[in-house]
């Protein structure tokens, strides 16, 4: 028979999610219009209130008021997601990501090609 597919845990359910949300702000416009950003806005918004984990999404809601999502470039807002994403990673004493790598990590690959 073929291997049962559970749902997802929290930590399955946290990599899939991040992996959706940097790669969404690593194809960010690099200048978004004024339309474009108040949709980024309402969605980090509107994703805060259904995230389906139910302590993350407090978390990430208490976050988001003091660090509001910076929307206007691709630039600010990987930035933003990185840092936000460092914050819960402390918090889980998990390894602080160098955010000067996040479009190597999530767009262009290492410079040797190995991900080409
Ligand atoms: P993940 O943290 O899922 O990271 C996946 C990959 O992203 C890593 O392998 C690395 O290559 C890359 N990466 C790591 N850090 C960064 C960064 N700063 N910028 C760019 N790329 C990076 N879990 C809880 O227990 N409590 C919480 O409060 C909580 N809040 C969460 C809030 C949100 C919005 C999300 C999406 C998830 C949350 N999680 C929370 C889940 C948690 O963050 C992890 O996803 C989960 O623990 C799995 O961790 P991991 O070690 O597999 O790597």
């Amino acid at each position: 028979p073929p291997p049962v597919e559970c749902p997802p845990d929290s930590e399955q359910l946290g990599r899939s999610t991040w992996t959706f949300l940097h790669t969404m702000a690593a194809y960010y416009p690099d200048q978004p219009n004024s339309q474009q950003q108040g949709d980024m806005r309402s969605l980090l918004s509107n994703f805060s209130k259904f995230y389906p984990c139910g302590y993350c999404a407090s978390h990430l809601r208490e976050e988001m008021k003091t660090d509001p999502p910076v929307v206007d470039s691709r630039q600010h807002l990987s930035l933003w997601m990185c840092q936000t994403h460092n914050k819960v990673n402390e918090l889980l004493g998990k390894k602080i990501f160098d955010c000067t790598k996040v479009d190597e990590r999530w767009r262009d690959g290492p410079a040797d090609g190995s991900c080409d």
